[in-house]
């Protein structure tokens, strides 16, 4: 059964903020998500489904069985196809008509400029520091939101850079935050579905120009203590990705 971009659209059109033009710009809209695993299946999956026409995917590793707790995009038979392809193929079989661009690489300083260009939103679904600083200089060069994510063990946090200040640089300088890795430490699947899932509301919301974006604060939670908390964070005046850019 095929069913119409309006019957997908029907309780989003519906919110009481809710603008005429907001399926089509959906529709048009291009979101990069770099890295498929926990984050990127999360947010693939509800932009995918909320109607989102084009998302490109970018990740050079293949499905693992060690995946599958929290990638819940992947199948066991999807073991050692590249995790793009898996992705691609279950995301069209969600929604037939939407279009999907596949990059099987790593993102690193030499490739970013060509491989991001034309996306009005980027996912960051990476678990390294240097790649994330790469998908932050982009951002404040050519003024693209990045919605950024981290989970590990029982935390999460998201954080929106908006094109601009204040950037990741502010936040964590050159503090190598950030390395530590999950593989290392372990994670609840779930903690970073809801990672996945707040970095697909963020990306909605800057698409659609709807409420209060994520940006100068981080979202955290900790799902030890069922809490979660908000933190503000501010432009460094010396910092040296975004400082003299913008407000
Ligand atoms: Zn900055």
């Amino acid at each position: 059964m095929v069913i119409t971009d309006k019957e997908r659209v029907r309780r989003l059109v519906s919110l009481p903020d809710a603008k005429p033009s907001w399926a089509t710009r959906l529709k048009e809209s291009r979101v990069a998500i770099v890295g498929m695993g926990g984050l990127g299946n999360a947010s693939a999956l509800y932009l995918t489904a909320q109607g989102v026409g084009h998302l490109t995917l970018y990740d050079p590793d293949r499905v693992n069985a060690h995946n599958l707790g929290r990638q819940i995009l992947f199948r066991p038979t999807d073991i050692n196809r590249f995790k793009v392809e898996a992705a691609r193929e279950h995301l069209q079989e969600l929604a037939p008509r939407a279009s999907f661009q596949i990059e099987p690489v790593a993102l690193n300083e030499d490739n970013a400029e060509e491989l991001l260009k034309g996306h009005d939103v980027i996912i960051d679904g990476l678990d390294n520091w240097n790649t994330r600083t790469v998908l932050n200089r982009f951002s404040v060069r050519h003024h693209v939101p990045v919605v950024f994510a981290g989970a590990i063990g029982y935390e999460a946090q998201v954080y929106v850079v908006n094109g601009g200040k204040p950037c990741l640089q502010c936040l964590f300088g050159d503090s190598p935050y950030a390395d530590q890795n999950c593989a290392l430490t372990g994670v609840l699947g779930p903690v970073v579905g809801m990672a996945g899932t707040v970095q697909a509301q963020e990306a909605l919301k800057i698409l659609l120009h709807a409420g209060d974006l994520l940006q100068g604060r981080i979202w955290t939670y900790d799902a030890y203590r069922a809490q979660s908390r908000i933190i503000q964070f501010t432009a460094r005046r010396d910092c040296a990705v975004c400082g003299g850019e913008g407000e």
